[in-house]
This record gives structure tokens, C-alpha cells and sequence, in this order.
């Protein structure tokens, strides 16, 4: 990295002006031009890495802003392009995202049948390959823009999040990525009956845990438990059953292993973050529906360090209140004030501390946790500015 704490751009949604030079568009385009985008070439082909959303997912990145960005990218001679999982590709147009609304083209990262991919050797307990998004391969810079939000898996899901498996083709994605959660042994078949295996499965309401009596298999589903304890408790005494952290980080390590190799492929002066803290569900964009927002909108930050970039999100999001009512009914969230948590930590479990992922990150070389927050157009600043006069349809218009 260039600095030992680089910068991290920071734009609130908060204002202290009502012109639009002090609003969020502003903010986004000052963000840009701090980052600076000049080391990106003439004819470089720009991916512009986000989650298009699945189904009836609305709470992805608004197209208002994506458009300003592909337009900052062409402004300097790049060739900018969107990309994402087919899926997302395929019926983006549900959620507005189209050629003509974001002014680049929109290309599948891995093609259109999920398989123009480059196999890289990931090594890591049950996963040996990765197949990583040959069109994002291929590209010559990385814009990683993410809509930041809650995460069932890790606590959430920003920068790394949106490379690490969006990245990635589906196979690798869902089973592979996934999957790396089992990878360690937390249940001893030989203590456990199987009536004692039913009893455990019966004690998770939630039935994250699962039991095949024909070949006395009990498998948890670490990405959805909340860690309630309620399946320890019936374990007592048998003593079969562990929750280890190991077994909760498992997926936070690969998906800083999946982001490096993605980052390895980009000169390190053609990668740019953009975290927007925008409608913070309390789940990833993946479930595909819209969720009540958890917290209040923040704003969106911007660097060229990835793990500097998710530490100023996370801390910011720290800062803030949970809104509590808007938690759905089905979560089962640690509310207890008592608790020191995350309010990540607290939607999803205190295994899930959404830190880890940015130390391993750190680990590898990826960036810094250590940065220095550069606040653009704070309202304490545009509060001394001079107001226009007129704020209501000014030019151009038809009026
Ligand atoms: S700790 Fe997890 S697996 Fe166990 S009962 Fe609670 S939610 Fe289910």
C-alpha cells in the first residue's frame, strides 16, 4: 500500500445547505475525483463490480449514482462495463439497470453460461480450486462498488463480500465458498444416539439443524444460526455438539482468499472502492426481496485500500443506532445492551463479528485497518456557504 493509513473519503448523507452542491450527488462526484481515477488508461476496460440484486431486491446501488460513476470512467478515456452473476445480469432490467440507465454495457462475470472462468488453486481446507469470473479477469481495472448491508453468513457484506463470491462463478459461489463452513469437525457421531440427534435438531426452532438418520449425519447450517445456544443446552450431558469460532470463520478467511486473488489480477493502482452505506438492510442483497432498512442512511465512502475502505464502513455503522422495530420478525437478534457487540454482531450472532474478514485480509496483504477518514463537503462546512436563491426546478427546465 501506498500510505500507511490511507485515506478513506467520506460522504454523509447529512447536509448543511440546501444547494445541490452540498448534497449526496456532489459528494459522490468530489469522492471520485479524490480517488482519482487518471491511472486508469485510455481504452482500459473498466469492470465495474456490483450486485445488480436478484428478484425483487430493490435495495441494490441506485442507477442515479452508477451512471455518474461510468460517466467519470468515460470522461478519462476508459471503456467502462458492469458486471455481475448472470442471474442478475439476465433481469437486471427488473430493477433499472439497463445500457441505456447506466451508460456502459452490462456483462455476466463469468458469461452467460457461468462458465468462461480461470481456476485458481484456493488450498484451503475443503476447497482446493476457486473459478473466478474470466470477464472480470480479463479486465484492465476494478471498480468494486458496493452497497453495504447485514450479511447471515459473516455479519456483513461490503467491498470483499461483493468480489469474493460475486466474483466467482456459481458453483464456486454456493458450494465451494459456502460450503468451507463444514469443513471442521464440530459433531461426534460416535457420543450421539440418534434419538439424541433428533432431540438436537428438534431444539434449533429455526431448523438450521438437519439430521439423516440413514447415515447418522447431523449437519448445522453455520450461515443462518444465531447462536441462540438452545441446541448446546439439549446437548448437555452428552456433550456431542460444539460451536467453535473456527467453524464461523471458516467463510470469512476464504472470502478474503477469494478477494485477493480477484485484487492480484488488477495493478494495484487501477483498484477502487466504493462502499455505499445506503438503505442498510439486515440481509445481503441475495435473498432477493426487499428488507426494512436497519439503520439510518450514512452516506458512501471511497479508497483505493479495500480493507481500509470496510473498517471505516463497519466503524461508522459501530457508531450508529440499531433500529430495532424494523428487525424482522424472524431474526432472532441480541438486543441485550449489556452485550458489547457490533450491531452487526447483534443482528447476526457475537461469532459473526464482521472484523475478522479484514484481519485476515490485513494478513494477506490487501490493505490497511489503519486509515484516516477524510470527510468531503461536511455540513458543518457547506453551512457557511452561500445558498442559491432558488432551489426549485432551476435550470434546465421546461418551466
Ligand atoms: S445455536 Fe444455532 S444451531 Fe443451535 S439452536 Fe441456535 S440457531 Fe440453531
Amino acid at each position: 500500500m501506498t500510505t500507511a493509513r490511507p485515506e478513506v473519503y467520506f460522504g454523509s448523507v447529512k447536509t448543511g445547505n440546501k444547494g445541490a452542491f452540498a448534497a449526496l450527488a456532489a459528494k459522490v462526484d468530489t469522492i471520485i475525483k479524490k480517488m482519482d481515477f487518471s491511472s486508469i488508461e485510455k481504452k482500459d476496460k473498466v469492470a465495474i463490480k456490483m450486485h445488480l440484486g436478484f428478484r425483487e431486491g430493490y435495495q441494490t446501488v441506485p442507477v442515479f449514482f452508477v451512471r455518474r460513476i461510468v460517466e467519470a470512467v468515460k470522461k478519462i478515456g476508459g471503456f467502462p462495463f458492469i458486471t455481475d452473476n448472470p442471474t442478475s445480469v439476465y433481469n437486471a432490467v427488473n430493477r433499472g439497470y439497463t445500457q441505456e440507465t447506466c451508460g456502459c454495457p452490462i456483462i455476466p462475470v463469468a458469461g452467460i453460461k457461468d462458465k468462461y472462468t480461470y481456476k485458481f488453486k484456493a488450498n484451503f481446507h475443503n476447497v482446493k480450486t476457486l473459478d473466478m469470473g474470466g470477464v472480470l479477469y480479463d479486465a484492465d481495472a476494478l471498480i468494486d462498488l458496493s452497497h453495504v448491508k447485514g450479511h447471515n453468513t459473516c455479519g456483513f457484506g461490503g467491498a470483499i463480500k461483493n468480489i469474493a463470491l460475486g466474483g466467482f462463478s456459481g458453483p464456486s459461489r454456493w458450494k465451494k465458498i459456502h460450503g468451507v463452513e463444514q469443513s471442521l469437525p464440530y459433531w461426534d457421531a460416535e457420543k450421539c444416539t440418534p434419538e439424541h440427534a433428533k432431540k438436537l435438531k428438534d431444539a434449533c426452532k429455526d431448523g438450521y439443524i438437519t439430521y439423516d438418520e440413514e447415515k447418522h449425519k447431523l449437519t448445522v447450517a453455520f450461515g443462518m444460526c444465531h447462536q441462540c445456544g438452545d441446541c448446546l443446552k439439549a446437548d448437555k450431558g452428552v456433550g456431542c455438539l460444539e460451536l467453535k469460532q473456527e467453524n464461523f470463520s471458516l467463510f470469512q478467511e476464504i472470502m478474503a482468499i477469494g478477494a485477493n486473488e480477484i485484487l492480484k489480477s488488477f495493478d494495484e493502482d487501477k483498484r477502487f472502492f466504493l462502499n455505499f452505506l445506503l438503505q442498510i438492510t439486515p440481509l445481503c442483497d441475495c435473498w432477493g426481496i426487499g428488507f426494512p432498512n436497519v439503520f439510518n442512511d450514512i452516506g458512501v465512502l471511497g479508497s483505493r485500500d479495500i480493507v481500509a475502505v470496510e473498517t471505516a464502513t463497519l466503524d461508522l455503522i459501530g457508531k450508529e443506532k440499531l433500529i430495532e422495530e424494523m428487525i424482522p420478525l424472524f431474526m432472532r437478534p441480541h438486543l441485550d445492551p449489556e452485550l458489547d457487540l457490533h450491531p452487526f454482531q447483534r443482528l447476526h450472532g457475537p461469532m459473526k463479528d464482521p472484523y475478522i474478514a479484514l484481519k485476515y485480509a490485513e494478513d494477506l496483504g490487501m490493505g490497511s485497518r489503519k486509515y484516516k477518514l477524510v470527510e468531503v463537503l461536511a455540513p458543518e462546512e457547506t453551512l457557511k456557504m452561500e445558498s442559491p436563491k432558488s432551489v426549485s426546478e432551476t435550470e434546465p427546465t421546461f418551466f
